[in-house]
């Protein structure tokens, strides 16, 4: 398989493809610098290259002689790169026919187009990153809020990584214990492994709620703002998202698709969803617009339920209550510039209430601030989760399951091959996470999702 040779070089554009303040192509790999030689020349002919140091130049055609573009040219010596292999960055003006016809001549000058997060493999590979550090990449580059970034850079420093690699090698000293008593069962020395199992189940546990924590702020909170039609849901959606999105007109029931808008509450991205209101109609658009919220109920991981607090609360409020019962709820009593006639307080009374006025921003504040609590499970993140990739939170999930399945054994007294089967997959799936256990397959998946050039 091509991905996983390193011994090729390997070549692509690794800035945005289209019209940019300036171009990067870049190659990797054991002959990064006899291409690049081939195509590059220094203006001052009598300098040598140094390593990490940039040279002014130009890219020229070395069959027609014709110069392509006025360059800045980095080649980094192995191993004091992100490869750990020669690396050769190539400066080019940002524009899409420069920088193709760069990458171009590179090819024909001995490299090979890289395929999606191939430098990211070969740092992978090389041992540059293990492969939690190798996703954190992907994430710092998706990050959507301050909050996301504050935990992919983490994770790309390896704090999950030492965490994980720690638990890893308890499970696995427990493990060398155990088969050494299967197998020399009068020369081992016995050992209580209950405490070790003990502490790797209190850490795996303390990762998973870390990881929820982390997802959160990774993944963003579904979150469908709904209620009757005139309350002021798309002003809301406005005042949360600080700009004009939504049309807001004062004829109920004009907003009748759904809008999606992603808005960042202290760091965490919310997916904000504007729905229809939620009112039974003959009007056949009107209906649509109303099944279409229902949706958007059902699929949210939070309801913002919208009540016109100057009014008395209506029969198609309380319809739309219903609606919304069993679902995790906010419930924002609007339009509090206005004398408050009703505090709907009969309405969902075990979901917190809120006055606010999306009119004049009152009450905006405490409404993030109540957003933040409720997301988080009333717990404050005081400091930057660990983790926050399903993948690991589903390895930790695994992992734990079999920590406890040894522990039931080891309690209910069953054998010790028993034991070493549970713990055997808790150690692979932890290996899973920093990469040792990672197969082929998984790699594929997981740098298949980066971009080429990355
Ligand atoms: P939606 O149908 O629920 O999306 O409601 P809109 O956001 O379109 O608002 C309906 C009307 O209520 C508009 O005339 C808004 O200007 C008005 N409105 C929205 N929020 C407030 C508020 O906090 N205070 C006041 N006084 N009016 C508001």
């Amino acid at each position: 398989m091509p991905r996983f040779c390193l011994d090729d070089t390997i070549a692509a554009l690794s800035t945005p493809p289209g019209v940019g303040g300036i171009g990067i192509v870049r190659l990797s790999g054991p002959d990064a610098l006899p291409v690049a030689r081939r195509l590059f020349v220094p203006a001052n002919r009598q300098v040598a290259l140094t390593p990490h140091t940039l040279t002014y130049g130009h890219i020229v055609d070395p069959s027609s002689g014709e110069r392509i573009d006025e360059v800045l040219l980095v080649w980094m010596a192995a191993p004091r790169t992100y490869t750990r292999q020669d690396v050769v960055e190539i400066d080019a003006h940002g524009g899409p026919t420069a920088t193709r016809a760069i990458l171009a001549l590179c090819l024909a000058a001995g490299a090979r187009p890289a395929l999606p997060g191939e430098f990211t493999l070969r740092a992978f590979l090389n041992g540059r990153l293990d492969l939690a550090q190798a996703e954190a990449v992907l994430d710092v580059v998706g990050a959507r809020t301050e909050g996301a970034l504050r935990v992919a850079v983490q994770q790309i420093d390896g704090r999950l990584s030492q965490r994980v690699r720690t638990v890893r090698q308890t499970l696995l000293e427990a493990l060398a214990y155990l088969e050494a008593s299967i197998d020399f069962e009068d020369d081992v020395e016995p050992r209580d492994i209950a405490p070790a199992l003990a502490d790797a189940s209190e850490t795996l546990r303390e990762l998973l709620r870390q990881a929820d924590q982390g997802m959160v702020y990774r993944e963003g909170v579904r979150t469908a703002i709904v209620g009757r039609p005139n309350v002021g849901k798309s002003s809301l959606l406005n005042a949360l998202l600080r700009a004009d999105r939504a049309i807001v007109t004062s004829i109920p029931g004009t907003t009748r698709d759904t809008l999606e808008e992603t808005c960042n509450v202290q760091g965490i991205p919310l997916l904000l969803v504007d729905t229809a209101g939620i009112v039974a109609t003959d009007d056949q658009i009107e209906r649509l617009g109303i099944e279409r919220s229902l949706r958007a109920v059902a699929q949210a991981d939070l309801v913002l339920l919208v009540f016109d607090g100057s009014a008395p609360a209506t029969a198609a409020d309380q319809q739309v209550a219903a609606k919304c019962a069993g679902k995790r709820c906010i419930v924002v009593v609007n339009k509090g510039d206005l004398p408050i006639v009703d505090e709907m307080a009969s309405l969902l009374p075990m979901s917190p209430h809120i006055t606010v006025s999306a009119l004049t921003g009152e009450g905006l504040p405490e409404l993030e601030a109540l957003l933040v609590d409720v997301i988080l499970g009333g717990e404050v993140a005081d400091q930057t989760p660990l983790a926050s990739n399903p993948r690991h939170r589903e390895a930790f999930r695994r992992a734990l399951e079999s920590v406890y399945e040894v522990q039931r054994a080891l309690y209910d007294g069953l054998s010790a091959d028993l034991q070493s089967i549970d713990l055997t997959e808790a150690v692979q799936a932890l290996g899973e996470v920093t990469g040792e256990t990672a197969s082929d397959v998984l790699l594929e998946t997981i740098f298949g999702q980066f971009c080429i050039g990355k």
